[in-house]
């Protein structure tokens, strides 16, 4: 069985049992991707499981330094996360609860570390929301079952999608592999299903009783980043003032997008130099903001009940909230995707180079392709990288110079402050042409086309790659092709490394042997 399933098996098996479990001591809702207090399906039934008895609601989060070890947590994402602790912790205490944060070293020991604290504080039931990665889910099956040996019933429901996944199936009932003709079934389904963009309320007042109760944990200390994820001040500084945290933040960004930019997002989300996305996707990430909230949240601007009406940029952006959605049903389906394995077997077999003088320069922003350093350079500054610059940078690592994709999904990782495993593993397998619903292999990004086509004027190229700054016109986008080059090499900018029409020509035929030119 599938993970997913292992877990829904675990909930189902021990249902009767859990409703038996009355309600007593306090209730906890424990907190892991979800840093939010509005929309929050798990510690809203937390709150109305506190409120049945008068019982306190007790928040808690477990920072495991494995765990980000695990998941390849990046230095600014950990950074993120402990200064969104710090406002969830705020808000939470203006409400008398009281978020307690507990480390523990090795992941395999959050259970236990769980349960124990659970018995401490005399608890009788534990809320959470569900994770759709390999590993929580089968932590997750264990725990509802330790929980129960141990007279606490635990609740984990599904949350960070719009529709869950295993929700929308195609005509045959299987998990579709296609985005359009899921996007489809989706749109209908939340359509047919009135409930799925409800807004749950942020949880209720705890009694007063609680501040001295559990005194000590109001007294709870965010810790620091542990080793190996920490910024230096400068980055702590850069990072902050960049992205700031905190739930009221991504409900500012996502008002002033729906209010400002919404309408013009479909002419100009693929261009680099404007700011024209939401820049959400490091809350989505981390739960700072829910994603039926966004996709509320812009019907109603848009004053249109329907995911099919208002402005075209309305739709196109809803789509990439789809996108999200989507990548996540494709995880819990096919889980397998978590172990390093492309989507479609056959895609193992393609013989990658593994040049690490070219996987060096392509971290670096140094293949003397200007849109690829561009993009490599953002991502290096900002924790971020454009959409379209995403995409030209990860064809040009898989297909350009035919350094293995996970290479780079790891690096991303590593360096996104809004990675997530889903969207950064479907994002690869779609520009490495390995994973589900690829674009074709042979469909191979020309950068100098994109570049000039998404940044025809060059403000994002001279914006991140300083050595070009004072080059005019369109020998920007190729100094050493367009221009004389002079220029260029005097600034100390790099040749490229390798050359465009051969790179591609070898990349089709090494395809071709791989998977069998299918
Ligand atoms: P907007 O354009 O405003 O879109 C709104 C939201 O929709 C985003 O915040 C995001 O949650 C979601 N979204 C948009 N595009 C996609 C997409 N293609 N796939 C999945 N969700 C999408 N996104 C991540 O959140 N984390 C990642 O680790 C990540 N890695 C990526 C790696 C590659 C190689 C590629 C091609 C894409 C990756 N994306 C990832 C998707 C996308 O690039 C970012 O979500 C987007 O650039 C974030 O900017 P935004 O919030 O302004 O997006």
């Amino acid at each position: 069985p599938r993970p997913i399933e292992v877990l829904q098996s675990a909930l189902s098996e021990t249902e009767s049992q859990r409703q038996a479990i009355e309600v007593k001591g306090a209730v906890v809702h424990w907190f892991k991707s979800d840093l939010r207090t509005r929309d929050n399906k798990a510690l809203h039934m937390a709150s109305e499981k506190a409120k049945e008895k008068g019982v306190p609601l007790i928040a808690m989060y477990i920072v495991s330094p494995q765990d980000f070890e695990a998941h390849l947590t990046a230095p600014a994402r950990v950074d993120f996360i402990l200064r969104t602790l710090e406002v969830l912790k705020e808000v939470l205490a203006q409400l008398n609860i009281p978020l307690h944060i507990a480390t523990v070293e090795k992941r395999k020991a959050i259970p236990g570390r769980i349960v124990e604290l659970l018995k401490e504080w005399g608890a009788s039931h534990l809320f959470a929301n569900m994770e759709y990665e390999v590993d929580e889910l089968r932590r997750e099956a264990g725990l509802v079952r330790s929980c129960l040996e141990n007279d606490i019933a635990m609740d984990v429901v599904p949350d960070t999608c719009v529709v869950a996944a295993g929700e929308i199936e195609n005509s045959t009932g299987k998990q579709y592999s296609v985005f359009t003709p899921w996007f489809r079934s989706w749109i209908a389904y939340i359509h047919g299903n009135g409930h799925v963009l409800d807004i749950f309320e942020p949880p209720g007042m705890n009694p007063d009783s609680a501040r001295d109760r559990f005194a000590d944990l109001f007294e709870s200390k965010i810790p620091d980043a542990p080793d190996g994820k920490k910024l230096s001040d400068e980055e702590k500084k850069r990072f902050s003032s960049m992205w700031p945290a905190g739930e009221h933040e991504a409900h500012r960004r996502l008002n002033k997008f729906c209010e400002e930019r919404i309408g013009s997002y479909i002419a100009q989300r693929d261009l680099p130099g404007v700011a024209a996305t939401s820049a959400l996707s490091v809350h989505l990430a981390s739960g700072t903001l829910n994603a039926r909230t966004a996709v509320s949240s812009a019907l109603a601007h848009s004053h249109t009940p329907r995911l099919d009406g208002g402005s075209t940029g309305m739709q196109t952006w809803i789509r990439e909230i789809g996108w999200r959605d989507f990548y996540k049903h494709v995880l819990a389906h096919w889980p397998y995707i978590c172990m390093n394995k492309p989507w479609k077997a056959t895609y193992s077999n393609i013989e990658w180079e593994y040049n690490p003088a070219h996987f060096e320069a392509w971290c670096a922003g140094r293949t003397g392709y200007p849109i690829v350093d561009a993009a490599m350079r953002q991502l290096r500054h900002c924790g971020y990288m454009h959409n379209r610059c995403r995409m030209i940078a990860a064809s040009f690592l898989a297909k350009h110079l035919l350094v293995d994709w996970r290479m780079g999904e790891r690096y991303f990782m590593e360096h996104l402050i809004d990675g997530d495993f889903a969207s950064n593993n479907g994002g690869w397998g779609y520009c490495a042409s390995t994973g589900v619903d690829p674009q074709p292999y042979f469909r191979i990004f020309n950068p100098l086309l994109q570049s000039e086509k998404f940044d025809a004027d060059g403000v994002y190229i001279r914006t991140w790659v300083k050595e070009l700054e004072g080059i005019g016109g369109r020998a920007v986008h190729d100094p050493y092709g367009r221009g004389k080059g002079e220029e260029a090499r005097l600034a100390g900018y790099s040749e490229r490394i390798v050359p465009h029409k051969e790179s591609r020509e070898r990349c089709i035929e090494r395809y071709q042997e791989g998977i069998g030119g299918t």
